[in-house]
């Protein structure tokens, strides 16, 4: 299969489960999933009409950026994120989607380029209560999310999550209703707020029926990621 039969799949998938949740398709971002992936590979997504790519590892990243910095790409950085690191990702990203600490987001408004608009964010949440998992609980996410909204370099964009895979079918769905749930509370409550990050290569069905507004896809896209070295 051909990056090109990858992607129309992918739309296919897209489309079909937004229908039957009585959806539209356009209201399901695609965001393509990079790490792992070569400029090259990048870059033929990109000419066939992607334009949102998510890379987890700074380093990998900033290898990476240069040789597409011709291409008009909207960058979200989607991995657990080290403060120290924290500048990097304020310069080279549009997105972080995985902000679970008031004092990441602080460095991260502080480091933002004022000639680059302000940063958007999604806040993490470990839905499942995984130990190997970043992300704040669901009870913490109304209070971080009202001293996000108030850093001025940051825009509040959503929430972003990563359910168990490993559970049955009845409780992934829960997962992806519950986050749905807080999204909808925490629009109630910040106007700006639009996305709702959840769905991968292998759910993305059953998350897109319980309400995401972004999924992010990466095997599906590009095939099996090679193991890490
Ligand atoms: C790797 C990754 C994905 C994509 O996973 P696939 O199963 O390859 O689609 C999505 N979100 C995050 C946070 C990831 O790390």
């Amino acid at each position: 299969m051909s990056i090109a039969d990858n992607l129309k799949n992918v739309r296919l998938r897209i489309q079909k489960a937004a229908k039957n949740a009585g959806r539209g398709e356009t209201d399901i971002h695609l965001l393509a999933v990079s790490k792992t992936r070569s400029p090259d590979e990048i870059r033929a997504l990109h000419e066939l009409g992607q334009k949102a790519f998510g890379e987890n590892y700074v380093q990998e990243a900033l290898d990476k950026l240069p040789a597409l910095a011709d291409c008009s790409i909207e960058w979200h950085f989607i991995g657990p994120l080290q403060s120290n690191k924290s500048r990097a990702v304020a310069t080279h990203f549009d997105w972080v989607h995985s902000v679970d600490r008031l004092r990441l987001a602080e460095r991260l408004s502080q480091q933002r380029p004022a000639n680059l608009g302000p940063l958007n964010i999604c806040i993490q949440i470990n839905i499942d209560n995984e130990e190997s998992k970043s992300g704040i609980a669901l009870s913490e996410l109304e209070s971080l999310a009202q001293q996000i909204a108030a850093l001025p370099q940051l825009r509040l964009r959503g929430i972003m999550a990563i359910p168990d895979p490993d559970q049955e079918a009845s409780s992934l769905a829960q997962s992806f209703a519950n986050l749905k749930s807080a999204f909808d509370q925490l629009k109630s409550l910040h106007p700006e707020v639009d996305t709702l990050s959840m769905g991968m290569s292998d759910d993305m069905e059953c998350a897109i029926a319980e309400g995401s507004t972004q999924v992010r896809i990466g095997t599906a896209l590009f095939g099996p990621r090679p193991p890490k070295p």
